[in-house]
């Protein structure tokens, strides 16, 4: 199948320039359409190369950052490009008896992911996702974000996960005097993220936003609900745009709610995630290669500029 084949040589390039250089070629709707399209044939022939995107998360980790093996893999995100699909996954969660306690609601936050581990209460450790299996640890930068506790009343072993972000306010304030102006967020936020001087992570004032707990030693919790009231009794910063909604209508009015307001949020976004509220259920809808079961992400329109655009024609 050449055709397969130049689609996947095409989205790994661009997915490369994406994750590991923190430089994309292209938009993401022009990724996300060909990487649907490679989707559409996989699912036509049967047949998924070994290095096709949709079995990995993530891109290749940068040289020069220490490497951390994750204790539990991070995962990336189903998506739902339509009403349609949306309502289909809140069907499976319905038959599968999940949604008894209805759907948390977030943001879909446009940063860089970051995992953080507190021992005895003291930040030990921050790390990117990565591959989603091994990350680069980025400590150091992570201890420059101010909205990030050093240290919590919790004592346990604690891993939380949540989204590096740049403010729009940050960023018009570094454009006004850098000498290379970024281009986004999102690209502000990885790159100071994923840059070997703290010095400059500092300069950007990132914030950061936590929604996914992953360990919190000896704690037991039921929906989610209660781990992002944990969080915030912890210091943590958990969006105020994230809510309980009961049913899919809950959840389209949510979708409008958050499209309203996009442009007068402090930092970028790319659309909302869903998830099942009670955490007991999660393990049993289990994960994919890629993604958990139990959550999905309507993506926006994207709001990105197109920094370089290849002369590459794929008629997605
Ligand atoms: P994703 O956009 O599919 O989303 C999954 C990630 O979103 C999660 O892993 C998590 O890190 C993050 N996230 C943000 N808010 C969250 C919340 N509230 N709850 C849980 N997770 C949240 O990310 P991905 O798998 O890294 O990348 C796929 C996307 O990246 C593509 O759809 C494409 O748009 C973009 N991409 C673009 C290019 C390009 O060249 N423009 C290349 C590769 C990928």
């Amino acid at each position: 199948m050449e055709k397969m084949r130049g689609i996947i040589d095409q989205l790994n390039t661009w997915a490369h320039a994406y994750y590991t250089l923190d430089a994309p070629l292209v938009d993401d709707k022009t990724y996300d359409a060909l990487y649907d399209k490679l989707v559409a044939m996989e699912k036509e022939t049967g047949e998924v190369a070994s290095d096709s995107p949709t079995r990995r998360v993530g891109g290749d980790l940068l040289e020069g950052f220490e490497k951390f093996t994750h204790e539990k893999p991070l995962y990336s995100l189903d998506k739902a490009q339509s009403y349609e699909r949306l309502k289909a996954w809140c069907d499976r969660m319905h038959v599968a008896g999940a949604d008894d306690k209805g759907y948390m609601a977030e943001l879909k936050f446009d940063g860089l992911t970051i995992s953080l581990t507190y021992d005895d209460g003291k930040l030990t450790r921050a790390v990117t996702r990565g591959n989603g299996t091994v990350g680069e640890v980025i400590t150091e930068q992570v201890v420059t974000i101010s909205t990030v506790p050093l240290s919590i009343p919790f004592r346990g072993h604690l891993v939380v996960q949540g989204e590096g972000l740049m403010p729009y306010e940050s960023l018009k304030k570094y454009n006004e005097t850098a000498a290379e102006p970024l281009k986004n967020p999102r690209n502000g936020a990885a790159g100071a993220l994923r840059n070997l001087d703290p010095k400059e992570t500092r300069r950007r004032r990132l914030t950061a936003y936590l929604y996914n707990l992953t360990d919190a030693e000896g704690m037991v919790f039921d929906t989610d609900e209660d781990v992002k009231a944990f969080l915030k009794e912890q210091g943590f910063l958990v969006h105020p745009m994230t809510r309980r909604c009961e049913d899919f209508h809950g959840i389209l009015d949510y979708i409008d709610e958050v499209e309203a307001a996009r442009d007068r949020l402090d930092v970028m976004i790319d659309g909302i995630v869903l998830k099942i509220n009670d955490v007991t259920k999660r393990e049993s809808l289990g994960y994919t290669v890629k993604f958990p079961r139990w959550a999905i992400a309507y993506k926006f329109e994207a709001k990105e500029v197109v920094t370089k655009l290849l002369d590459v024609e794929w008629n997605v």
